[in-house]
């Protein structure tokens, strides 16, 4: 969406009754926010070639990213430094062919998904980053965003580093290289990178001997590690470790430095908070991470059944059916039907071929995004009070239009149920929160907002009750509470690099 167009949708909601119809006249686009990115690593100690195993791990970790990926590889046994990388903007699927892997050839790689928050959506952009220096090769994958980055950026220009990107993972890849020209290891040279940084990060680094992960002292975005046979693997999700057929083997900590080599696991944990310090993206649980993934001992699919019962507690209301806004909000509904005892059901057939290159509905047409993506099956829904769950609103650019569109097949009553709190804040740890003027909830009340999106009765989950999704794992909530973790920028500095 362009700035010019969230502009008009904030003036014209200004003005009171033109709200409702503007926001039905608003461009096309999908109110979920977007992970930034997926990151896997792994080393293969049998020697076997580890390129396409990434890009099944890829594969499993799509729903992370979906404007580029990348893999890298190399052997250990080869010379020292030689790198074999491919990337390309797109789907994992539509840039990765079987020739692609006759020419990687390499027991160690790293992979990367992503979605751009911070630095252009380009090619160049897209990782894994490959930097040569004068102790061999690296290549580096990054979850999350930094929020120093861009003063960092600015000091290493300033001692003449050219950058080949516009991203902030780049600044870290600097700050590894420089260091590891002092240091006797890649992990001491991490752990230096680690003292410069600041924000949220889960890397996955190859040296040309050794498979590094490491994950901020907050534990924003997850991190885990993975065995199959004699391989390891380092990722973001469990999902991407059942899909490759490895055993989980445990949760890199936030802070911790884990490195593997053929004599094992490594950990340095002298970056590590005291636990109450630890501060997890909530939204991983409720809608970024896959429900069949584990995230730090904790099941995401539990914490959503979780986030749903505790909507109908806190917000109930009679009804016929409760269903789900698919995929994310399914889960939060069935949580929603256990604890109500209204029966569960489905109420939308969703379109999953609509990918990055679908061409948007014009303004002027008659079909629109959210039809083609989403039908309703009027069969379950006539005549019937629904409860309707959805994991967020943003914007509230499509909430109103589902509404309408149950109401259309004939639903008697439309009860929306949101498995967030709503956001006021935006986000800077990697997600994309946008600014508060473009948030529905920002300035307004919970009947403002129901008034908008048209439904009869609209309930929020609870902001205290988000500890208890994680069983009291510490989390960041910062776009709902405006306290963050670690002290925010001054300015907004997402997309500084592009300046
Ligand atoms: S501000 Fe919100 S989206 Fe960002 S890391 Fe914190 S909980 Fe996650």
């Amino acid at each position: 969406m362009s700035f010019r167009a969230v502009f008009y949708l904030v003036v014209i909601s200004k003005k009171g009754k033109l709200m409702k119809n503007n926001l039905h006249a608003q461009m096309e686009v999908s109110d979920k926010l977007k992970e930034e990115c997926g990151v896997f690593g792994i080393y293969d100690f049998d020697g076997n070639d580890v390129a396409s195993t990434i890009y099944y791990g890829l594969f499993a970790l799509q729903h992370r990213g979906q404007e580029s990926c990348g893999i890298a590889v190399s052997d250990t046994k080869g010379p020292k430094g030689v790198v074999q990388s491919y990337k390309g903007m797109g789907l994992v699927n539509e840039v990765f062919t079987e020739d692609t892997f006759d020419n990687m050839k390499g027991d160690i790689g790293v992979g990367h998904v992503r979605y751009s928050t911070a630095g252009a959506s380009s090619r160049e952009n897209a990782q894994p980053l490959v930097l040569n220096y004068i102790k061999g090769t690296l290549a580096l994958a990054h979850n999350g965003n930094l929020i120093n980055a861009v003063r960092l950026r600015e000091e290493l220009a300033y001692d003449g580093a050219i950058f080949q990107t516009t991203i902030d993972s780049e600044v870290i890849a600097y700050h590894i290289a420089r260091a590891r020209v002092k240091t006797a290891t890649v992990e001491e040279a991490v752990l230096h990178a680690m003292k410069k940084v600041e924000g949220a990060y889960s890397l996955v680094v190859m040296s040309p001997r050794k498979l590094i992960g490491a994950r901020d002292p907050y534990g924003f975005k997850p991190l885990c590690i993975g065995k199959r046979d004699n391989a390891y693997i380092i990722t973001s999700e469990t999902c991407a470790l059942d899909t490759i057929g490895a055993e989980f083997v445990r949760d890199v900590l936030p802070g911790e430095i884990v490195t593997i080599t053929k004599d094992g696991i490594k950990s340095d944990t002298s970056m590590c908070l005291p636990a109450e310090k630890e501060a997890r993206c909530i939204f991983e649980y409720i809608y970024f991470a896959r429900p069949d993934s584990r995230i730090d001992g904790r099941s995401v699919y539990h914490s959503r059944i979780l986030a749903g019962r505790y909507l109908a507690m806190d917000s109930p209301v009679e009804a016929d059916l409760v269903v789900g806004v698919p995929e994310s909000g399914n889960a939060a509904a069935l949580g929603y039907s256990l604890e109500s005892g209204i029966p569960y059901g489905t109420a939308f057939v969703k379109n999953g071929y609509v990918g990055r290159t679908f061409i948007k509905p014009k303004q002027s047409s008659r079909e629109s995004s959210v039809r083609v993506k989403l039908n309703v099956l009027k069969e379950a829904v006539e005549g019937k009070r629904i409860i309707m769950i959805d994991d967020s609103i943003v914007r509230g650019t499509t909430s109103d239009r589902i509404v309408s569109m149950l109401k259309e097949a004939g639903a008697k009553e439309v009860h929306m149920r949101v498995s967030s709190p709503p956001f006021l804040w935006p986000c800077y740890f990697g997600t994309d929160v946008p600014a508060r003027e473009q948030l529905i909830a920002y300035n307004r009340t919970i009947e403002e907002i129901r008034e908008m999106i048209g439904a009869d009765s609209l309930g929020y989950l609870k902001t205290e009750r988000l500890e208890q999704l994680t069983g009291g794992l510490p989390i960041c909530k910062g776009c709902f509470t405006g306290n963050y973790p670690l002290d925010p920028p001054e300015d907004d500095i997402r997309g500084d690099f592009e300046k």
